[in-house]
C-alpha cells in the first residue's frame, strides 16, 4: 500500500511537470494566492467575463496541490452551512442561495464539456445511508429539512428494499437519496482547469510561496506582485499565512482506495450506477466507485493538529488507515478480500460557525473565498462566479447571496481550538458507539456540535 504522494489521484494520472516560479518583481490587474478549484474558478471568470484582464494565480507548490487534488469527488450541489443562520439575512436570500448551489453542478459539467476536460465525470445520484434507527432518524430529519428548503424536486427518501436494488450494503434501513450529482476524478478535475485557464492567459506560477500580502502587494521569495486586486484563495492552508491563524481550522479528513475489483465482487454489491455513496453516522463516510472499478473511502483522519498544523503531502496515520479499513469492510463485506492500494489525506478550511463565505472589500480590493467544511467541490465553482463578479465591481444576484461578507467569527487560541475539535470529534465516536445498540439519536454528538458551534 502507498501513503501520502498528495494522493491517489494524483498517482492515477502522475504528478505534474512543474510550472516555473515566479522570477522577479511583475504586476497583473489581479493577484490570486492558491491555485485550486477556488482559484482556479475565480481565474476561468474573470478571464470569461474580460479577457484582456491580466490575471496572475500564485502557488506554494503545483495546481491541485492542496484539497482539490485529494477530495472524494462528490460534485453535489450541497452545501456545508446552517439554513437557520443564513435566514437571519431573510429567507429568499438563503432560497437563492440553494437554488444557486444546486446549479452548480450543471455548470462545472458544461464548463468540463465546452473545454474539454476529461475527468471521470459522470452523472448520477448521492445515496446518503442509514443502516441505525438513528441514523434513519437523522435522515429523515434531514430530507425534510432539504425539501423544506427548496430542494423537493431533487431529494427524497427510499426504504430499504429499494436501496437494496440499487447497493447491497448490510443492514441498510433506507437512504436519502439525492439526484443531479456528479462523481469526478478531483485532480483530473482540477488540472485540467489549471490547463484551461493557462491557455486563456492567465499565469500561474508554482513553487511560489506567498509570505505576505496587502492592498495591492502580494510578497513571495522570488518577487513581489504588484496588482490592482489581490484574491486569497488558500482555504484549509490558511492559518499558514500570516494574520489568518484563526480564521479558518485545517480540518483533516482522509481516504483510501481499494485495487480495481473483479466483476464477481462488483455483482454482489451490485452499485452500478457509480452513485456517490455515505453513510448517517456522526463521524460519516463518504465514497466512490471509480472509473477503474476501485472504491474509495473517505472520513475523518486525526481530525486537527495542534497549533493548526498540516500533514506531510498527504500521509495520513496507521490508526486512520485501519478505521476506514474498517468502514470498507462493514459497508462492502463482497471487498474484503481486496488488497488496499493508497491511502492518503488532507486539509479542509471550517470557520468558527461552520459556515461558507466569500469576501471583498471594494475599499482595499482585496477577496477571499472558502472555509466550504467539507464540501467545496462545487461550492468553489460559486465562489468563483461571486469573487469575479466582486472584482470586477459587477451588482449581480451572485453578489447578493446571503454568503457574501458575512461577519467573520475567529478560532479560540491554542490550547482550546485543540481541546474543542477533539472533544467533539471523541464525543461522535461516543455517539456511534452508543447509537450501535439500536437506540435513538444519542445526545452526545449534540453536546460535540455544541462545543465547536457546529
Ligand atoms: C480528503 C478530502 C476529501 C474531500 N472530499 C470532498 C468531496 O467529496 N466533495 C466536496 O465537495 N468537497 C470535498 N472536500 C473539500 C474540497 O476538496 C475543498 O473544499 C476544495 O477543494 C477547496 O478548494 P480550494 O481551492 O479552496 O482549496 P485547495 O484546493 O486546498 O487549494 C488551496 C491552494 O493554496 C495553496 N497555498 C496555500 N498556502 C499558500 C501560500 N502561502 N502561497 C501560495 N499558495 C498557497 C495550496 O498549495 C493549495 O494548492 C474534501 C477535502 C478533503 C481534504
Amino acid at each position: 500500500m502507498q501513503t501520502g504522494g498528495v494522493s491517489f489521484w494524483w498517482r492515477d494520472i502522475g504528478l505534474p511537470v512543474p510550472r516555473p516560479a515566479l522570477d522577479g518583481d511583475t504586476q497583473a490587474d489581479v493577484c490570486i494566492i492558491g491555485a485550486g478549484y477556488t482559484g482556479l474558478w475565480t481565474a476561468y471568470y474573470l478571464k470569461a467575463a474580460r479577457p484582456d484582464l491580466s490575471v496572475i494565480v500564485v502557488e506554494k507548490r503545483f495546481a491541485g496541490f492542496g484539497a482539490s487534488g485529494r477530495n472524494g469527488g462528490w460534485l453535489t450541489g450541497g452545501f456545508a452551512w446552517s439554513h437557520d443562520r443564513y435566514a437571519q439575512k431573510g429567507e429568499a436570500g438563503v432560497r437563492a442561495m440553494v437554488a444557486a448551489m444546486n446549479g452548480t453542478v450543471a455548470e462545472v459539467l458544461r464548463v468540463a464539456s465546452t473545454e474539454g476536460i476529461d475527468a471521470d465525470i459522470c452523472p448520477t445520484d448521492e445515496l446518503m445511508v442509514a443502516t441505525l434507527p438513528a441514523q434513519a432518524a437523522r435522515m429523515r430529519a434531514e430530507t425534510d429539512h432539504r425539501r423544506r428548503w427548496g430542494e423537493e424536486g431533487r431529494v427524497h427518501a427510499i426504504d430499504a428494499r429499494a436501496l437494496a436494488q440499487r447497493i447491497a450494503i448490510p443492514n441498510a434501513l433506507g437512504a436519502m437519496v439525492v439526484e443531479g450529482v456528479a462523481r469526478v476524478q478531483p485532480a483530473k478535475l482540477v488540472s485540467g482547469l489549471a490547463r484551461v485557464v493557462a491557455a486563456k492567459g492567465v499565469r500561474i506560477v508554482e513553487g511560489t510561496e506567498v509570505t505576505d500580502l496587502s492592498p495591492g502587494l502580494v510578497t513571495t521569495p522570488f518577487g513581489r506582485v504588484r496588482a490592482g486586486v489581490v484574491l486569497r484563495c488558500t482555504e484549509g492552508f490558511t492559518a499558514t499565512l500570516p494574520g489568518h491563524r484563526r480564521d479558518w481550522l485545517p480540518m483533516n479528513s482522509a481516504q483510501i482506495t481499494t485495487e480495481p475489483l473483479p466483476p464477481e465482487i462488483w455483482a454482489k454489491i451490485g452499485w452500478q450506477n457509480n452513485e456517490i455513496v455515505g453513510d448517517f453516522a456522526n463521524a460519516y463516510c463518504y465514497c466512490q466507485r471509480t472509473r477503474e472499478g476501485r472504491i474509495t473511502v473517505g472520513a475523518r483522519g486525526v481530525p486537527y493538529r495542534f497549533g493548526s498544523a498540516i500533514d506531510h503531502d498527504g500521509t495520513p496515520d496507521a490508526e486512520t488507515i485501519r478505521r476506514l479499513t474498517a468502514i470498507l469492510h462493514r459497508h462492502f463485506p463482497a471487498a474484503r478480500s481486496a488488497r488496499i492500494d493508497h491511502a492518503w489525506c488532507g486539509v479542509l478550511g471550517v470557520p468558527r460557525d461552520w459556515c461558507a463565505t466569500v469576501g471583498y472589500d471594494a475599499a482595499t480590493r482585496m477577496g477571499f473565498a472558502g472555509g466550504y467544511v467539507g464540501v467545496g467541490v462545487s461550492t468553489s465553482n460559486l465562489a468563483g462566479r461571486t469573487l469575479a463578479d466582486l472584482a470586477l465591481g459587477h451588482d449581480s444576484a451572485l453578489s447578493r447571496l446571503p454568503w457574501v461578507n458575512r461577519p467573520l467569527a475567529r478560532w479560540e487560541p491554542e490550547p482550546l481550538r485543540w481541546l474543542g475539535v477533539r472533544a467533539m470529534y471523541a464525543l461522535y465516536a461516543m455517539a456511534d458507539r452508543a447509537e450501535a445498540g439500536g437506540g435513538p439519536p444519542s445526545r452526545l454528538a449534540r453536546l460535540g456540535n455544541f462545543l465547536t458551534g457546529r
